[in-house]
């Protein structure tokens, strides 16, 4: 038996375990995940000597109560009188989903009288992510049973106190330019979040800077937090540690944009339009509260659902911040597939404006319609990808697009137009023809609508009667696609380095010319002035 408080792991016999534990079912092989310690005291065991040292969990669910179909039935001969008529038929049920790794053990309570966690009362029909060591009393504070031990692994001592006590890490989303994006469960909502975590010696390389300053960091993470728009993901939390920030943010499962072009080669019109104009929608919406993304691709579009009409969610859109200008130089350029020409130009000082995210926009429009990339080093020997870029040489495949529209195809002209003067505006794009489909702009402001009230929601309390205040609130969808104000604060131009991590080239489907069964048909270069 475990000292109270205190789980062992150490000294379990065989013997208890064959005892105690659940039936083997015969296949997959078992995996014990967790064990529950019965803990020594007065108040819950009848007769210590008889109790169970520990009880493995190895079936998803382990429910505890007086009904005798519980995992663990309350009886009299285990535990005292008072109690068994005090615990409900079912009193909590720990469930773990074993489908996948590093899910959380959540506890629910079921109870009238109460399941407590560490001396706090989860409440009926509330649950708790269980951590390990987590004390379990039934009925009353004082009344503790288990003490449950978490035997799969995990990454909670990998991260510092303040983001462990408050989340549960789970497995790996993905590896980015700038760090790891884990699974997170806050621990009391229960609910999943995407953390990204980014390591600090990677953005300073040692030098003194914004991001050592936790005043800076929290002053632009405030601004971060305060963006809300259906198609941004904003940050949760931003916690702040000495080698690493961890940013908390709304957890997204449909996937990239990325991986939904890779898969179906190319996307229609109509679902281009749709998922294009909640993009626009939301880089126009940063535009208007002084922040340019410099980051957009189809890696950082993403899809709340597998549906077609799936709401867009733009991420990362702060994090450029964070990043000094000659590094964001470096790790853009190693394989600038979504950089504007006048980013290259700059050469590592910042004298270019909000109009490279329609650059990137275009890009990404001629990704999603064509399924390969504009510019590449494979496509010309003569010229580099940063000349094809500068010139706006993009390389146009006849056989992948002959069957798009002459007003697609206008678009994408008009948005990879190296002068900046001369490029179209997100206004101009959002009025262009070609996105005048009534269907598609209905389905998108409902979608919208459903969003934006939970954020008018949030937003009621704090409101106040100013136009530029509720600007940067909450927006009706119908001001979304009208012209928002600029908001006059300047864009901001503190940023840190960030080392750069060559990204791998995606979505570079090399257009093979000899397959092209048209032979009138020849592949070509756009030039700006044909
Ligand atoms: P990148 O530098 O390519 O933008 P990120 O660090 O932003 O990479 O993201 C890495 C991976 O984590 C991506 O592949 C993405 O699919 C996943 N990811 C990032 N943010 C979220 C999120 N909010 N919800 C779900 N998955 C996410
Ligand atoms: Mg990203």
């Amino acid at each position: 038996m475990a000292d109270e408080c205190e789980g062992n792991t150490q000294t379990q016999t065989q013997n208890s375990q064959i005892e105690w534990s659940q039936p083997v079912p015969s296949l997959p092989i078992p995996i014990i995940w967790g064990r529950l310690y019965s803990i020594a005291g007065k108040h819950c065991w009848r007769n210590e000597k008889q109790n169970p040292e520990y009880y493995d969990l190895i079936k998803a669910d382990f429910t505890l109560g007086r009904a005798p179909s519980c995992t663990f039935v309350m009886k009299k001969d285990l535990i005292k009188d008072d109690i068994v008529k005090s615990v409900s038929k079912h009193q909590f049920v720990i469930h773990r989903d074993l489908t996948e790794p590093l899910n959380p053990a959540i506890i629910t309570d079921l109870s009238y009288n109460g399941t407590f966690i560490n001396g706090v009362k989860i409440g009926k029909g509330n649950s708790r992510v269980l951590d390990d060591n987590d004390v379990i009393s039934v009925t009353h504070e004082i009344v503790k049973i288990f003490l449950f031990k978490d035997l799969l692994k995990n990454e909670q001592d990998k991260v510092p106190k303040e983001v462990s006590q408050k989340y549960y890490i789970s497995r790996v989303l993905g590896q980015g330019a700038c760090g790891t994006v884990k699974l997170v469960y806050d621990k009391v909502k229960c609910t999943k979040y995407a953390m990204k975590v980014i390591k600090k010696n990677r953005l300073t390389n040692g030098q003194i800077n914004h991001l050592n300053d936790p005043v800076k960091i929290m002053n632009e993470v405030k601004i971060m937090k305060a963006l809300k728009h259906p198609c941004i993901i904003s940050p949760e939390e931003v916690i702040d540690s000495r080698d690493a920030m961890y940013i908390v943010m709304e957890y997204v499962q449909g996937g990239e944009l990325f991986h939904r072009i890779h898969k179906q080669s190319r996307l229609s019109e109509r679902h281009t339009r749709f998922l294009f104009t909640q993009m626009v929608l939301a880089v126009k919406y940063l535009h208007s509260q002084g922040i340019t993304h410099r980051d957009l691709k189809p890696d950082n579009v993403l899809l709340v659902s597998n549906d077609e009409e799936t709401l867009v969610k733009i991420s990362d859109f702060g994090l450029s911040k964070f990043i000094q200008e000659d590094s964001f130089m470096k790790t853009m350029c190693g394989t600038p597939l979504y950089v504007a020409p006048e980013v290259l130009r700059a050469n590592g000082h910042r004298s270019y404006g909000p109009e490279v995210d329609v650059w990137s926009l275009g890009v990404i429009f001629f990704v999603c319609l064509v399924g390969y990339v504009p510019f590449s080093a494979e496509y010309c020997k003569d010229m580099t990808l940063q000349d094809q870029i500068l010139s706006g040489n993009y390389y146009i495949s006849p056989a992948h697009w002959e069957s798009v529209s002459l007003q697609a195809k206008v678009l994408m002209k008009r948005m990879l137009t190296v002068s900046v003067a001369r490029r179209i505006t997100l206004d101009q794009i959002l009025s262009h023809c070609w996105m005048q489909d009534k269907d598609v702009n209905l389905r998108v402001e409902q979608l919208l609508s459903l969003q934006q009230h939970k954020y008018s929601q949030v937003t009621t309390n704090s409101s106040s009667n100013s136009d530029e205040e509720n600007n940067n609130s909450g927006h009706s969808v119908v001001t979304l696609l009208k012209t928002i104000p600029t908001n006059k604060r300047p864009l901001s131009n503190s940023f840190s380095s960030c080392e750069p991590i060559p990204k791998k080239l995606r979505v570079a489907v090399y257009p093979s010319v000899g397959n092209n069964d048209d032979s009138s048909k020849t592949d070509s270069y756009c030039s700006q002035e044909s």
